[in-house]
């Protein structure tokens, strides 16, 4: 899935190579998938873009908006997949779900991993939209150490959920998922289902920082491994604790890395150095 660093990846990619195109198709492609959501039926998207130019584009925490014209946007929700850009004369993936063709025959394409959501809206209802802009990226001049704590406090499921749900949850911190999750957690050497109200004021400024020191080590490195940008190319931030890193030692202790299920997903973890 992305995450704020692929997000943030991607939206400076695309400000810099789609703006000023002009829209002149958007369709389909072949491939169908159940969790793949638009905001309207397709021939809208199509009516809507085409003759229109990309107007710019940012980031928000796990979220891409993609400016079109001067009233409207695509919202890259919270996704899986490959966005992928093609200049003209560049092969197309064999498959894909959805399409979008520039008037100087450059293509954008997009393939679901997991779900997605890729909205088409005006910007006022944009801001009005209950899922668009909610929650606190790190690295945001509102993510402060005083609001960590406040959001930490405020989770209603702080004494249900351990902190695996607090932080993947966007309504909250909004930017982090399964992924960057687990080496934040190995950083600030926390295990994934301790409930909030155990963490000391230590514990606490240790997770802020971990989380603040990921993002911008992972943005830097232009995000994961696992994941590709608007060119297909890899990130290059290497996961510590993922699929990859199973059995073998922890960096710090040595114990072998530890795979459990937790709230809806894999966990990765020391379970020495993370109590
Ligand atoms: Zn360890």
């Amino acid at each position: 899935m992305i995450e704020m660093p692929e997000a943030w990846t991607m939206a400076h990619q695309m400000d810099e190579t789609l703006t000023g195109k002009t829209f002149q198709h958007f369709a389909r492609g072949a491939l169908v998938h159940k969790f793949l959501w638009l905001s309207k039926p397709a021939e809208e998207y199509d009516a809507i873009l085409s003759g229109k130019q990309v107007t710019g584009s940012k980031s928000y925490g796990r979220s891409i908006y993609l400016y079109v014209g001067e009233a409207h946007v695509l919202w890259f929700g919270e996704l899986g997949g490959r966005i992928l850009y093609h200049q003209q004369g560049q092969p197309l993936p064999a498959k894909y779900h959805l399409r979008w063709d520039f008037s100087d025959a450059s293509v954008m394409t997009f393939n679901l991993q997991m779900w997605g959501f890729v909205g088409l809206l005006e910007r006022s209802e944009l801001a009005k939209h209950p899922y668009a802009e909610v929650g606190i990226p790190p690295l945001s001049d509102a993510f402060t150490p005083e609001r960590f704590n406040q959001l930490l406090e405020e989770y209603p499921e702080k004494t249900k959920k351990g902190v695996k749900g607090f932080l993947v949850t966007s309504k909250h911190i909004n930017g982090i998922g399964n992924g960057y999750l687990q080496d934040i957690l190995f950083g600030a050497k926390i295990h994934p289902a301790r409930k909030i109200p155990t963490l000391t004021a230590d514990e606490r400024q240790i997770l802020y920082a971990a989380i603040q020191e990921t993002m911008a080590e992972a943005i830097n490195l232009g995000g994961r491994e696992d994941e590709r940008d608007l060119f297909d190319h890899p990130g290059g931030y290497p996961r510590l604790m993922g699929s990859q890193t199973v059995g073998k030692p922890c960096p710090n202790c040595g114990t072998a890395i530890q795979k459990i299920s937790y709230l809806g997903g894999a966990c990765y973890l020391c379970p020495t150095c993370q109590v």
